[in-house]
């Protein structure tokens, strides 16, 4: 039994990442919570239509269990689903030992896990991610759902008990999810290790090609280091805002696109180029910017996206981002790959390299 495990500030819990492992998730979910009284699947519904089968069919015929499917995209991460989700629970009778399977990406992982931190102030609940993005969200126990006005502004600190990753579902999904997926797999190797960078920029090179073994070892490391960053702080006042590179950007980028109209990985690709200028500028690092820029290029990715829109907007959007503290712009820097700092950016240094053509 080769896993994972993560030490969150209430339990540890286990990531198990293996092809076809989804068979076997009746007896992980017992591993995970031995004395559970009851089972409820929340299925994204593209995942359940593919793979709801195979999850089902793990348990013995007679304490299968009941599952409710979310409709796909972003949309569904509202108070109108949440509320459904909690009236299903109610129906379903769940109580405090009942565990809830999280089945799908990011945005299943988020609402069913709010659901599961609030439903009788807080209950079990277990990731089976089936994105690529989700390996990022699976860990570190941020939950939540969106206000119509704010994007991920109603939420609960709430790990799950464990994760069960079958990168074989990966297969199913679209060729603009495994880039906005992967775009936090090159955050996590910018932020900790350079010889995972290298790795990545010799290994990966179609994403479409990135499976088995190789696609296991990545996820691996990258959820490790995701893993390291938020034990070491577990409620966001250092180093987890490490995990913040690229995005003060990318998701200025985001929201002056209008949300949907870029994924977020492609949005954060083009903020972690433009965070390794500002690190140039300001700290003078010797990063390999061209070389990066090569290579995200070369998987599909379109950059500079910021030359699009109006830098004094973009400025704005930054100052808004509830991580931008009291209206000043703290960007996430590299001294050099794998040593990030936090640094306030100064406005004109900003502008300048916004509104300036790449050198
Ligand atoms: P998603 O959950 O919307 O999934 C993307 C699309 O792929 C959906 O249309 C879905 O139906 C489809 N899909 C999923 N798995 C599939 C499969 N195996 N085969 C075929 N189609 C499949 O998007 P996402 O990128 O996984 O997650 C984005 C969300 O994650 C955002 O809401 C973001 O806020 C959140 N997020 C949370 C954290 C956190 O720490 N909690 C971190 C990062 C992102
Ligand atoms: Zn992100």
């Amino acid at each position: 039994d080769e896993s994972l495990l993560i030490h969150s500030a209430s339990h540890s819990y286990p990531v198990w990442i293996e092809d076809g492992i989804r068979h076997h998730t009746a007896e992980l979910v017992r591993k995970a919570v031995p004395d559970y009284t009851k089972v409820f699947i929340i299925a994204d519904e593209n995942v359940g239509k593919l793979y709801i089968e195979d999850i089902l069919s793990s348990f013995p015929a007679e304490s299968r269990p009941d599952y409710t499917l979310l409709p796909a995209g972003e949309m569904s991460k509202s108070f109108a689903e949440y509320e459904r989700l909690i009236t299903e629970c109610l129906q379903q009778g769940l109580d405090r030992k009942s565990v809830i399977l999280a089945f799908g990406g990011g945005v299943t992982g988020d609402i069913a896990g709010f659901t599961a931190a609030t439903y009788m102030r807080g209950i079990p609940f277990i990731q089976i991610p089936t994105t690529l993005l989700a390996h990022d969200s699976s860990v570190g126990g941020k939950t939540g759902i969106n206000h119509p006005g704010a994007k991920n502004m109603v939420g609960a600190f709430h790990p799950p008990h464990g994760v069960i990753y079958d990168p074989e579902m990966l297969r199913t999904l679209p060729p603009e999810e495994w880039r906005s997926g992967y775009a936090e797999v090159v955050k996590h190797a910018l932020i900790s290790d350079k010889p995972f960078l290298n790795w990545l920029m010799e290994n990966v090179q179609d994403l479409s090609l990135l499976q088995g073994e190789r696609l296991k070892e990545l996820l691996k490391k990258s959820i490790q280091v995701k893993a390291d960053v938020v034990q070491k702080d577990e409620r966001e006042s250092g180093i987890r805002a490490y995990l913040n590179f690229g995005h003060t950007l990318g998701h200025a980028l985001e929201s002056y696109a209008g949300y949907g109209k870029l994924t977020h990985g492609e949005a954060v690709a083009s903020g972690m180029i433009f965070a390794v200028r500002l690190s140039r500028a300001e700290l003078n690092a010797a990063l390999p910017e061209n070389e990066l820029r090569k290579y995200l290029a070369s998987l599909g990715y379109r950059l500079d996206l910021e030359k699009e829109a109006e830098a004094v907007k973009l400025i704005q959007l930054m100052k808004k981002d509830k991580k931008t503290a009291g209206g000043r712009i703290n960007f996430v820097l590299l001294e050099e790959v794998g040593r990030p700092v936090l640094k306030r950016a100064a406005e004109e240094t900003l502008l300048h390299l916004l509104e300036n053509e790449v050198a």
